[in-house]
């Protein structure tokens, strides 16, 4: 393979594309500007053989374009292995923004986006993440189809982030079922680092089954009004990653589980929302493992938005919705089993499962 025999510098200029280890054999990836907007979109597809690309736009202020494209490539790589593990007959994609939302998205700019995800005549479906709202999915929807995540006033399946709340619900007890052998919450100290759409709704729901939730984020009201609302502690250390917990739920944004950090974690499970919290899954994965760390791979347990979306594309309703994200408890225990019978990392266990059901369909294509 070219990442094995060229070093990192060699690799930026001989192969600065197909031979990044996150480009990972994507079928296309676009790169839209529009000058009168401001406009500058990647839209990553990194895999079709089970069905349309689906995968939220992310919009952040990226240090530099060179972020920007890593991210998405990684993201889109994701949503692949999270839908084909999820049973989903849907393909891998994303897309990212780059800029503030706060500064720079107006509704002529996600109008201008959405007429690019257009062009791509339903190979990709956007749908929201961090720095979308479900109303500017309803702007994207103006201009064409191939969008999900829309309200519920237009005929969408709403908000997906309560849903993806209780699939890392489901993964967090299925994790210390097979931690502590009973799944129960009830006393056990959770540290939840993002308390946005997500993270609240995980906070409500393991603080309502008597858990000990600890929060962290960077918006000090969102913290003070979480707080209160479920009765829950801030945590007013100096280091979230060195705190000993049971259980530590990463829920803002990814490779928070890295070289950094990797040595002073002290908590027995890892169950959170954020896509890639493995900075490099090969290494860290190995690490926690190393360390005893149980791992919910996060493309399996935060699967519930994925769901979510997918109803609105296949046309069903809230009842096969919970059904399948409460599912997420079974393949969750199934995959730990698994990765502990085989001797490889959950994450690898979780992977390997989902590139077979693609292999199978390749064949059956
Ligand atoms: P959000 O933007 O609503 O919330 C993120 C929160 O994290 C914010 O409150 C923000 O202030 C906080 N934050 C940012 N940096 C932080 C830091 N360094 N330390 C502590 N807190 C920090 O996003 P969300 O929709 O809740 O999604 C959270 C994560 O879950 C993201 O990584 C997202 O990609 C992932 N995810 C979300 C969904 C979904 O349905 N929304 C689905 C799958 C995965």
């Amino acid at each position: 393979m070219i990442t094995e025999v060229l070093t990192a510098n060699q690799l930026k200029k001989e192969a600065p594309v197909f031979g990044q280890l996150s480009f990972d054999n994507h079928e296309q990836v676009v790169f839209c500007q529009d000058k009168d907007t401001g406009l500058k979109a990647i839209i990553g597809v990194h895999n079709t053989i089970l069905g349309p690309a689906l995968g939220g736009t992310r919009m952040y202020d990226y240090a530099t374009e060179w972020d920007a494209l890593n991210d998405v490539l990684r993201l889109s790589r994701g949503m692949t292995y999270k839908a084909a593990i999820t049973g989903l007959n849907l393909g891998g994609g994303k897309a990212v923004i780059i800029g503030d939302p706060k500064k720079i998205k107006t509704p002529e700019l996600m109008k201008r986006f959405g007429k690019f995800v257009h062009t791509l005549g339903g190979k990709y479906y956007t749908a929201e993440d961090v720095g979308m709202e479900t109303s500017d999915m309803d702007t994207v929807r103006e201009v064409t189809p191939y969008v999900t995540g829309i309200s519920e006033a237009n005929g969408g399946a709403g908000n997906p982030s309560p849903v993806t709340a209780y699939g890392v619900y489901m993964g967090m007890k299925a994790s210390a079922k097979f931690a502590y052998g009973d799944d129960a919450l009830e006393g056990k100290r959770v540290l939840v680092q993002g308390i946005g759409h997500v993270g609240e709704e995980l906070v409500r729901l393991a603080s309502e089954e008597g858990a000990n939730v600890i929060i962290s984020d960077i918006n000090e009201e969102r913290l003070a009004a979480v707080s209160k609302k479920y009765g829950v502690d801030i945590y007013r250390g100096d280091d979230l990653y060195a705190e000993t917990a049971d259980i530590y739920a990463p829920c803002a944004l990814g490779a928070t589980v890295n070289d950094d950090t990797i040595n002073k974690l002290n908590v027995k499970i890892i169950a959170g929302a954020a896509n890639n919290q493995l900075a490099n899954e090969n290494v860290h994965g190995a690490l926690l493992q190393k360390k005893g760390i149980i791992y919910a791979p996060d493309f399996l347990i935060n699967a519930g938005g994925i769901i979510n979306v997918y109803a609105e594309i296949e046309k069903y309703g809230r009842e096969q919705i919970t059904t399948k994200t409460e599912n997420i408890y079974n393949t969750t225990l199934d995959i730990l089993n698994k990765a502990e019978v085989t001797g490889v990392t959950t994450n690898a266990a979780a992977i390997s499962i989902a590139e077979d059901r693609i292999a199978t369909r390749k064949k059956e294509l």
